[in-house]
């Protein structure tokens, strides 16, 4: 049997012996079925196609916190974020391909304790990368339970806020889906608290400034109220730095750029600024 995986966002589906009709998450109105249609794939195929997994640290200034990408990429074609603590190893925003060489290079690294999507979009294939390495948990937010395609003995629900490992928090900070997540890891940033933010709070180009979407590929905005629960969510937490799940960073002062963007964005959508429009 063939385990699917969407061809648009890279998501693993069940084995199956024919392929879904359709991608519910690329159906949805935050994403997109391209105007080519529906493909599917499988991890085999993808690499005789020569996507291959690349694992590198950030950088020295950020010890413990290394990069997972695929090039060429794949899907929607999120950066891993691999987070290593004394009490094992949590793959963030897992990709949607998953080759020997990702396994050689994160077990030299200690390999895997836990894998968590910041939500359905990066689920990627999860569940294949957790038999990698010998069946470590999935946490999936139980709101946003029902996008999984496929379904494994693995995969942990949780909500509100969970800790896999010490060190590492999980937080539901909603907006994006009901489940949308991030992770506090404390020692990140020299001790001062990095934030893994998927894209529940997304970096923009602007040094020091972040976003908060329905839809990023279809710019639906939320409304004033969820971002206002988004901030009140992550405002218990220290954090100085904030990843983002495409590589983007807010190197310092994180937290205040989070409050200064979320005012920015609740003063726009509450008309605050009309007159400038
Ligand atoms: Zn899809």
């Amino acid at each position: 049997m063939t385990h699917w995986i969407c061809g648009t966002c890279s998501v693993e589906y069940a084995d199956t012996p024919e392929p879904p009709a359709s991608c519910p998450i690329c159906t949805d109105e935050r994403q997109y079925v391209p105007p080519t249609g529906q493909t599917w794939t499988t991890t085999k195929d993808r690499a005789a196609a020569g996507h291959r997994t690349h694992v590198e640290p950030v950088g020295a200034h950020e010890p413990g916190l290394h990069r997972v990408s695929v090039q060429p990429t794949v899907g929607i074609g999120q950066v891993s974020l691999l987070v290593q603590t004394e009490a094992g190893n949590l793959l963030w925003d897992p990709t949607g391909f998953v080759d020997q060489d990702a396994v050689d290079a994160i077990s030299a690294l200690g390999g895997l304790a836990a894998i968590a999507a910041s939500h359905p979009h990066m689920f990627g294939v999860q569940v294949e990368w957790s038999h990698a390495f010998g069946g470590v948990p999935v946490y999936v937010n139980e709101a946003d339970q029902r996008w999984l395609g496929r379904t494994d003995e693995v995969v942990r629900p949780w909500s509100g806020t969970h800790e896999p490992m010490p060190g590492v928090r999980f937080v539901q900070a909603g907006g994006h889906f009901p489940g949308s997540s991030v992770a506090i890891w404390a020692a990140g940033a020299g001790g001062r608290g990095a934030l893994l933010s998927g894209d529940t709070i997304a970096p923009v180009t602007g040094r020091g400034w972040v976003t908060f979407m329905r839809s990023y590929p279809n710019s639906i905005p939320l409304s004033a109220a969820a971002v206002r629960r988004i901030v009140d969510r992550v405002e218990p937490y220290d954090f100085d730095r904030l990843y983002g799940n495409f590589g983007a960073v807010v190197e310092a002062d994180a937290k205040a750029a989070v409050r200064r963007s979320a005012d920015r964005y609740i003063g726009w959508v509450s008309g605050d600024f009309d007159a400038d429009t």
